[in-house]
């Protein structure tokens, strides 16, 4: 039996924590604002947001604050919390933010949270005009300001990241098939729980070899 050195305790030590760790910690979204649809068509959209993360463990939480603020409402702010609002856009903001886009994700610069995300009220309005549903507009107009929180900056070709939503994109999202890519998925796993010690250094689980 060999002596571990202070260095490789401490390894083993840090992977013991992250493996301990089940799942991932969740996004917890909250909003003071009135969402501009009703409870079971929010709760749809919510739905879809919560379909699209689920497939890297990571949970959603939402806080509908209202006016009050609750000990939920409260809380202190974590790396994965976010701000919701919902803007209806005046002239300069439409012309600043483009035609096609739903909302917008300010990053937080202090580290204290992950940010904002606003949801263009105006925007939801014409894609429920041109026969979207304005839960599935909501949803995946979280989801991919969500992702810009929690992925590098830009878009993608592929998927929910892709700068303009084809109509053949909205029926993939009816059908629950408009995610982010898997490349995505991983740095947004990463992003919500960073971990320590990357994984190929820790020893590999009892029983299948040891160190
Ligand atoms: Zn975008």
């Amino acid at each position: 039996m060999s002596r571990r050195s202070p260095a490789l305790i401490t390894l083993f030590t840090l992977c013991a924590l992250a493996a301990a760790a089940e799942g991932n910690p969740p996004i917890t979204v909250r909003s003071w604002d009135k969402a501009p649809l009703g409870p079971d068509a929010l709760r749809r959209a919510q739905a879809f947001v919560e379909h699209v993360f689920s497939r890297v463990g990571v949970a959603l939480v939402w806080r509908w604050c209202g006016s009050e603020e609750g000990p939920e409402c409260a809380a202190p702010v974590g790396p994965n919390d976010v701000r919701l609002r919902f803007v209806r856009r005046g002239e300069e903001l439409a012309a600043e933010t483009g035609d096609q886009a739903g909302g917008r994700a300010l990053r937080a610069t202090d580290g204290t949270a992950a940010g904002t995300i606003e949801v263009f009220e105006d925007r939801l309005q014409e894609l429920n005009e041109d026969a979207i549903p304005l839960d599935l507009a909501l949803g995946v107009v979280l989801a991919h300001e969500l992702g810009h929180l929690f992925l590098p900056p830009g878009h993608s070709t592929l998927g929910l990241m892709k700068r303009l939503i084809a109509e053949s994109d909205w029926t993939k999202a009816a059908r629950g098939a408009l995610r982010f890519t898997p490349d995505e998925y991983a740095v947004i796993r990463q992003r919500v729980q960073p971990r320590r010690v990357p994984l190929e250094l820790c020893p590999p689980p009892a029983g299948l070899g040891a160190l």
